[in-house]
């Protein structure tokens, strides 16, 4: 018989804590070249590392989960498109409306060797308009001389420029203080009594997601447009869907048509990714008319990855005949077979064919996403699985597991406590086994293991 010591107690409290679902984002602005991108790697390589198993997950390249003293945020780095000479201006400050849209708090980093740049001036102006927390960073600070450098930059205006090395790490901790700190304490809760799930519509250009919206919205709009103050932000909108509201984020960016400059995909990107770790639930749109894409793959991933509800939809059925429909079946089994437990539904933003057919699969992985298994049914799971099915002998020894507990919701999260290292494969098994006997239909789960010596 196994019991909890305190050791074991605490790591569970961790996890526990790992539970709080929206986290603050930060993200980061500025000029090709400034130091951006060895900005984020120098706060990310700070992290601690979570032992944790998510399979068959890729990691995006524009937001990533960072953690300083204790807090845990996205970090979004906005400078991930390649600019052209001309455009230069245009992408910058296009980072920059989405960051003031879509962050909690932005840091707006200058090459302090350079100095303020009139570029730098333009997105000066755009964020000087924003009411969200800026924090003006003065890299390429290597050594106490430059710090004059630094100095100078308090005529942009923006307040203190704090200096830092981000090749270095010089000053890289004083500057996290002051971001974090400028971060907001409470974001609204998605488990606060009678609060409206957060649902985010996602899915590459030109899917049908604001077809989708208006089709959802429809005339409901004009009545759940004047319930005040309950939406986060003016660019979410709240939309009945038989009968329940929720808060579809960032809806401005679904109805703003694109302007067609090199690089709009990229900010779409952004706001996608934004809106995922916003959301609880991510209503993946795909085409059923063209087969699967990377892009597709790597929303869904996204979604996985940050551990969100999911539905797939399948747009534009009416389109879909006899050789369609085989293609896109045949690249769904290829390339999706890592997500059989997400629900789809297909059907037409157009035509409005099955559309009904929404609220029921959101409702089912928006349970799951909560869904919490007893600590004594668990183990009974897993004593008769793993009785049935040990772990393989490796080099003489068996690792054995001794207990495990679901340690957070929102996705599920089960710590499993083992005499050994498992195998991944092993792992996967479990979780496969623990989909089918617990019917987690539409959310990830994860697992962790954490070995007793
Ligand atoms: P981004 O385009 O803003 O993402 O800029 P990068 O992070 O790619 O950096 C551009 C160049 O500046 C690279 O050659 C970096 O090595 C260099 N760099 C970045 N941070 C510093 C720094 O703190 N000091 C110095 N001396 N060089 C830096
Ligand atoms: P978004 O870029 O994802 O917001 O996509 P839109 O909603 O703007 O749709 C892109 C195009 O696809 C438009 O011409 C729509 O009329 C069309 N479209 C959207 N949904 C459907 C559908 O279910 N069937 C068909 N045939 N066309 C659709």
């Amino acid at each position: 018989e196994y019991e909890l010591n305190e050791d074991d107690l605490a790591a569970l409290a961790d996890d526990v804590v790992e539970q709080r679902e929206a986290l603050p984002i930060m993200a980061i602005v500025g000029r090709p070249n400034v130091g951006k991108s060895t900005l984020v790697n120098r706060i990310i390589g700070k992290r601690l590392a979570v032992v944790e198993d998510t399979p068959g997950v890729t990691r995006d390249r524009v937001t990533y989960t960072a953690e300083w003293a204790g807090t845990d945020f996205i970090l979004m780095d906005t400078g991930g498109w390649e600019h052209n000479v001309t455009g230069i201006d245009l992408s910058v400050a296009q980072g920059a409306e989405v960051a003031m849209e879509m962050a909690d708090a932005i840091m707006f980093v200058v090459d302090a060797t350079v100095g303020a740049t009139a570029t730098d001036e333009k997105v000066m102006k755009l964020l000087r308009r924003t009411k969200k927390p800026v924090i003006l960073v003065a890299n390429k600070v290597d050594g106490p001389q430059g710090e004059l450098e630094a100095a100078a930059l308090w005529n942009l205006g923006l307040g203190e420029p704090y200096p830092v090395s981000a090749l270095h790490g010089r000053g890289i901790g004083d500057l996290l203080d002051v971001a974090v700190a400028a971060l907001p304490k409470e974001l609204p809760l998605v488990d606060d009594e009678g609060a409206m799930r957060r649902v985010a519509l996602v899915g590459r250009p030109n899917v049908g997601k604001s077809s989708l919206l208006n089709r959802l919205a429809g005339s409901q709009r004009a009545v759940v447009n004047e319930i005040a103050g309950t939406t986060r932000d003016p660019v979410d909108e709240i939309v009945e869907v038989d009968g329940e509201l929720y808060t579809f984020i960032d809806t401005a960016g679904i109805r703003r048509r694109v302007h067609l400059t090199k690089g709009a995909d990229y900010y779409a990107s952004l706001r996608t990714s934004a809106a995922i770790h916003r959301a609880e639930l991510a209503l993946v749109l795909l085409d059923g008319a063209t087969p699967l894409s990377d892009q597709d793959l790597r929303i869904l991933s996204e979604v996985v990855d940050a551990g969100r509800a999911i539905v797939m939809v399948v747009n534009k059925w009416d389109l879909v005949g006899e050789d369609e429909r085989f293609l896109f079946e045949r690249s769904i089994e290829k390339d999706l077979s890592h997500l059989t437990w997400a629900p789809r539904i297909n059907l037409s933003a157009l035509t409005g064919w099955h559309s009904n057919r929404l609220k029921r699969a959101m409702d089912v992985s928006l349970g799951n996403w909560d869904r919490r298994i007893a600590t004594g049914k668990l183990n009974t799971f897993l004593g008769e699985l793993v009785a049935e099915h040990p772990h393989p002998v490796r080099g003489g020894k068996q690792p054995k597991i001794l207990f495990a507990t679901q340690a957070a919701t929102r996705p599920p999260k089960f710590v499993l406590f083992t005499s050994g290292f498992l195998d991944p494969q092993y792992r996967r098994f479990i979780e496969r086994r623990l989909r089918e006997s617990f019917e987690f239909t539409g959310t990830p789960i994860h697992i962790s293991v954490r070995v007793r010596e």
